[in-house]
This record gives C-alpha cells, sequence and structure tokens, in this order.
C-alpha cells in the first residue's frame, strides 16, 4: 500500500509511522470514549500571596480516572489531544466544570478565584468565546473576576489580532487572563506589549531550580522586573520549599504556587486545606504577614 505526500509522489509503505498513526487514533477514541464515561476530572491547587497569608484562588488542572492504570496527569494524554478535533470538546468540559465548581464554592461563602488552563486552539476555536459566555450566564451569581485563564505561549498564539480579539471579548466579560509557562516560549515579550494579560506566570522550572541555578535566578529576577515594568501581575510556580518562598519575597514576587504551599487536590479536599493553612501560619516566618 503506496500513500500519496503530494503531487505524483508516492512513499513507500512506512510500518513505523504505520503503527504510530494508529496508536494516536486509538488513544483519541479512548480519550473520547472516557469523556463519555466521565472518567476525568479536575484537581486544584492553591495559589497563596506569601506577604499577607492569603489564599488568592486556585488553579484547576486536569486528571483522568483511568479504570486500570490509576490517576494520570496530563502529560499521559494532552499531547495526543492537541489539535485533534477533541480538544474542543475537551476545552468545554474543562471549562463547565471548573465554572460549576466555582460556583459551588461560591455558594459555600468561600470565594475563590479559579484559574482554567485553556489551550491556544480552543482559544482561537469559534466556539470559545459562546460557550465561556454561556458557561457564565448559568451561574450569575458568580462574578466572572473570579475566573482567570491560563494560556501557554506557543506557535497558535502567533496570530496576534486574533488572538487579541478573543482576549478583548473575554476581558469585556470581566475574565482575567493570565500567560502561562512564561520565559519557556521565544516571543514572551511580544505577547507582553501586545496582549492584554492581567498576570505573567514564572514557569516551574525556573522557580525550582533557582536556589542551584545563577541563570534560573537570572530568569526569575527579570521576569518579576518585567512584569513591574509592563504593570502585570506575576505569581511564581514551581514553590517546593519555604527557602524558594523567602527568596521570592526578597525580589518582590509574593504570589506562589507550588509543591512547598499544596500539591492539587481534589475539591472536597480543598475547605479543609483552607483552614489548616490559616491556622498553620507559616508564611508569618517569612514576611511581613498579617499584624495580628
Ligand atoms: P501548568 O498549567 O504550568 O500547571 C502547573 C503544573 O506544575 C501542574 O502539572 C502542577 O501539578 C505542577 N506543579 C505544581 N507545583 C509544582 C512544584 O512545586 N514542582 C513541580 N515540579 N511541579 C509543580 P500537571 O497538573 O501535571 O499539568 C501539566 C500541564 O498540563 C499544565 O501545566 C498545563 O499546561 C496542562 N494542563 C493541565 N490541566 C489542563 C487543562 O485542564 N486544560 C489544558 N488545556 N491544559 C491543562
Ligand atoms: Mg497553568
Ligand atoms: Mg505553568
Ligand atoms: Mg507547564
Amino acid at each position: 500500500q503506496a500513500k500519496t505526500s503530494g503531487k505524483n509522489r508516492y512513499q513507500l509503505f512506512d510500518p513505523e509511522s504505520d503503527r504510530k498513526a494508529q496508536l494516536h487514533r486509538r488513544t483519541l477514541e479512548s480519550l473520547e470514549l472516557a469523556l463519555q464515561q466521565q472518567q476525568f476530572l479536575l484537581y486544584y491547587q492553591p495559589k497563596v500571596d506569601l506577604g499577607s497569608g492569603r489564599i488568592i484562588g486556585v488553579e484547576a488542572l486536569i486528571r483522568w480516572q483511568h479504570p486500570e492504570r490509576g490517576l494520570l496527569a496530563p502529560a499521559a494524554f494532552l499531547p495526543t489531544l492537541q489539535g485533534s478535533e477533541l480538544e474542543t470538546a475537551f476545552g468545554r468540559w474543562v471549562l463547565d466544570e471548573g465554572v460549576a465548581q466555582a460556583a459551588r464554592w461560591q455558594a459555600q461563602g468561600l470565594g475563590m478565584a479559579i484559574s482554567i488552563n485553556v489551550s491556544a486552539n480552543y482559544l482561537l476555536h469559534a466556539d470559545f468565546y459562546p460557550h465561556l459566555q454561556q458557561a457564565l450566564q448559568r451561574y450569575p451569581q458568580l462574578p466572572p473576576a473570579r475566573l482567570e485563564l491560563e494560556v501557554l505561549e506557543s506557535a497558535a498564539l502567533a496570530d496576534m489580532d486574533q488572538a487579541l480579539a478573543v482576549l478583548q471579548q473575554c476581558r469585556a466579560l470581566g475574565v482575567h487572563f493570565a500567560l502561562d509557562d512564561f520565559g519557556t516560549g521565544y516571543s514572551s515579550l511580544t505577547y507582553l506589549r501586545k496582549l492584554p494579560l492581567d498576570t505573567l506566570k514564572i514557569d516551574q522550572s525556573f522557580v525550582s531550580g533557582m536556589l542551584e541555578d545563577v541563570d534560573d535566578l537570572g530568569i526569575v529576577a527579570s521576569v518579576i522586573q518585567l512584569a513591574d515594568v509592563f504593570q502585570r501581575q506575576v505569581i511564581a510556580e514551581g514553590v517546593e520549599t519555604m527557602a524558594h518562598g523567602a527568596v521570592l519575597l526578597q525580589m518582590g514576587c509574593r504570589l506562589v504556587q507550588g509543591y512547598g504551599i499544596a500539591r492539587p487536590m481534589p475539591a472536597a479536599e480543598l475547605e479543609g486545606w483552607c483552614r489548616q493553612w490559616q491556622l498553620q501560619g507559616l508564611w508569618r516566618q517569612l514576611g511581613d504577614g498579617p499584624v495580628i
């Protein structure tokens, strides 16, 4: 069996790439089935202000509760989804579930801001804005400003005009935006100049490495300065120890997220975690915590 690629060009059957294509198809099929069978769920990782000790919100992170393989992280299935038809269905599901959870917390008096990761493909898809609008309309009690969308620097965002149009539309609803994994892409500065992004997220690799690696430390310091110059908020992810927190505070970055504060957890555990965090008062050892 020969496959055409381009005009009048024939390639020999390549068993290796055929096997890969089959595997890709099968994985997509199983992802679609798993979505129908509600095997996906969102975990939530707290974000805190180390200066005041306040919990400022949570980031929603998708997990696959696989019937045989256990709980799977996004690295196990997001790459397959990327660029597929199914990416839109997943994007919708994550928005719906995240907004619904934010509304539940709101109703419980736990006014929790929620950050949702949106792939660039979905952000620029025609379905995205109307779906977001619908999701927010479903919960009129939920202030749209409680919702932040995290977008990765990526090639898809390179269409600045289109990206700008969507971001402006969403911001008119009151929704905020963060640029995720800042510093790992190559056109960060262009995004920063042109796009109305509220927050820069310093990539976890730089933060977790900054105590041993001066280059990482330099990058972290530069992003904090950039955020200051462009008047954006800055948050550091990958804060694995209190030492990371202390160094970030010294550099003027108060907002943090990382295993040292809390690992991502199911929604049901978050309320208990919040109570415990308030009680422990660990942040008071670090900075200008609340005066009691
Ligand atoms: P991200 O948005 O940059 O999320 C942060 C990732 O770093 C999460 O990995 C989190 O568990 C991990 N992390 C948090 N604190 C630490 C730390 O102190 N040290 C280290 N080493 N890692 C830490 P996770 O949950 O595996 O997610 C990986 C990526 O998958 C996310 O990176 C995001 O880009 C993507 N993702 C996750 N959920 C969704 C989703 O619902 N939709 C889309 N489109 N992408 C998602
Ligand atoms: Mg993120
Ligand atoms: Mg990130
Ligand atoms: Mg990341």
